[in-house]
């Protein structure tokens, strides 16, 4: 956001305490804590119930006036006692928003102290300190990781050939996809966090409150023995990066790379589980490689006349437009809400050679969003729902991806990674290309060739022509 711009209206992102409550999803019966009002966590959870159609449980500390006033501390001691009779959970997640951190909570002295007085097993408390006005879901997302390996991994006894695994915000299909291409090349591996099956759980007859699924406690405790840690997060500083702490404190070396969404950004996952694993790329994902340059080269002839807008968070817009590059659709809007340093650099290195200079929008709103997207006649979007109103007014269509969608059904199922997912994602976006082009082709045409005249102009053409018809009748004559 410029400098000049300091009122945001529509922002394009979601504040950072719902970043933590997917992160901490992805844990083994975990539950999350909010502290303070009770409103934050039904808005994370009517927005997350939402994208992922399941039941989210989200408890809060309900900080009243009296709280403000006099501090939390009673209210969320209280609120942990609760939590612990009523779900039972093995990890609770204890995140702060910003009227906690407004008035100054220290949620770490309080849950050191609540350890002290309370006898509570083998349960395990991470705290992490989230104001809403701090970041947006991006931050709140990659620091809940880092908080949760500073606070859990013990000092490894001996070094193992396990992988760690750093997943960004993705779908539990993809979370899916991800375990199936480590399963091909045969490693073991912990996958943080692991929303496959808690955020998009089976259909069974009994209620578990907490969902099945997530990463255990013990293999998250284990991470310091890993070989390698590989971080799908290209873009995320060291201070909020979980494979970074990891590195620094037990040598476990790191591979940070993009989401795995295009060709390039798949071979290079692939390249390196096959260094890491030494092993042979199996046949099955050279087939699917194959497949997916089939696709490339049989849409590549429509995507030309693609001028997209990207927004989200900034690890998908910057795997989709990679995706984008790679396939001739132009990027010529690149917008998160987040404000990510690397996100303007990084960005600029995979457009520099483009004869049409990106727009690269960091800590944007979609008021600003739509007004480019007029401005520079884009005719796709791809994005979160958020950008739906866009669509709606002035006919652009939207392509929905990432987080948060609240609109269209199946987000938990969308996979969008890896040579089978980008394959499929860059059907839709050359679909939706060749859709804009039927149903518009005769208009344009029209506009193009034949413009209907404005009334003085048709009258003066009218006179004009039939001027030069009526002498050329004489001379023919
Ligand atoms: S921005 Fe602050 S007040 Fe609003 S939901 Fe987020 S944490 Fe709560």
């Amino acid at each position: 956001m410029s400098e000049l711009k300091k009122l945001n209206v529509n922002p394009c992102k979601m504040c950072m305490p719902i970043g933590a409550a997917i992160a901490f999803k992805g844990i083994e019966n975990s539950m999350l804590l909010m502290h303070g009002s009770q409103g934050c966590s039904t808005y994370m959870r009517r927005h997350m119930s939402t994208h992922y159609e399941e039941p989210i449980d989200i408890a809060s500390s309900s900080i009243d006036e009296q709280g403000t006033v006099y501090g939390g501390e009673d209210n969320l001691k209280q609120g942990l006692k609760n939590l612990i009779e009523l779900y039972s959970p093995g990890v609770i997640g204890i995140v702060t928003t910003c009227l906690a951190e407004t008035i100054g909570e220290d949620i770490r002295r309080i849950v050191a102290d609540f350890k002290q007085n309370n006898e509570l097993g083998s349960l395990a408390l991470v705290t992490v300190s989230t104001p809403g006005y701090g970041g947006s879901q991006f931050e709140g997302y990659y620091l809940s990781l880092r908080r949760i390996v500073e606070q859990l991994v013990e000092e490894p006894a001996h070094k193992t050939k396990k992988i760690n695994l750093i997943a960004p915000n993705i779908s539990p299909a993809e979370i899916r996809e991800l375990k199936r291409i480590l399963e091909l090349f045969k490693l073991d591996y912990t996958i943080l966090p692991d929303i496959a099956q808690t955020l998009a759980a089976p259909y069974t007859a009994d209620y578990s409150k907490i969902p099945a699924g997530g990463t255990r406690l013990r293999s998250i405790k284990k991470m310091g023995e890993a070989a390698a840690t590989i971080e799908l997060g290209a873009l995320v500083d060291s201070s909020l990066s979980a494979a970074a702490y990891l590195e620094d404190k037990f040598a476990v070396p790191v591979y940070r790379l993009p989401l795995p969404i295009g060709l390039k950004n798949s071979d290079l996952l692939i390249n390196i589980l096959a260094e890491i694993s030494g092993r042979e790329i199996p046949a099955v994902l050279k087939e699917e490689r194959g497949r997916l340059i089939d696709t490339m080269i049989d849409s590549h002839k429509y995507n030309g006349q693609g001028r997209a807008a990207l927004f989200g968070d900034p690890e998908i817009v910057y795997a989709v437009s990679s995706l984008c590059q790679e396939n001739g659709v132009k990027t010529i809007l690149m917008a998160t809400g987040s404000n990510i340093a690397t996100f303007n650099n990084k960005l600029r290195e995979i457009t520099a050679a483009n004869r049409e200079q990106s727009l690269i929008l960091n800590d944007t709103d979609f008021e600003e969003i739509r007004n480019y997207i007029s401005e520079y006649k884009i005719n796709l979007m791809l994005g979160n729902s958020d950008g739906a109103f866009i669509e709606e007014k002035d006919g652009i269509p939207l392509l929905r991806i990432g987080f948060p969608i609240h609109d269209r059904v199946g987000a938990a199922r969308q996979q969008n990674i890896g040579y089978q997912g980008t394959n499929t994602l860059l059907d839709r976006i050359t679909n939706q290309l060749l859709a804009l082009k039927h149903d518009n082709f005769r208009e344009n045409l029209y506009q193009k060739y034949y413009q209907p005249l404005s009334k003085s102009i048709a009258a003066e053409s009218f006179t004009e022509q039939s001027f030069q018809t009526a002498e050329l009748s004489v001379g023919d004559q």
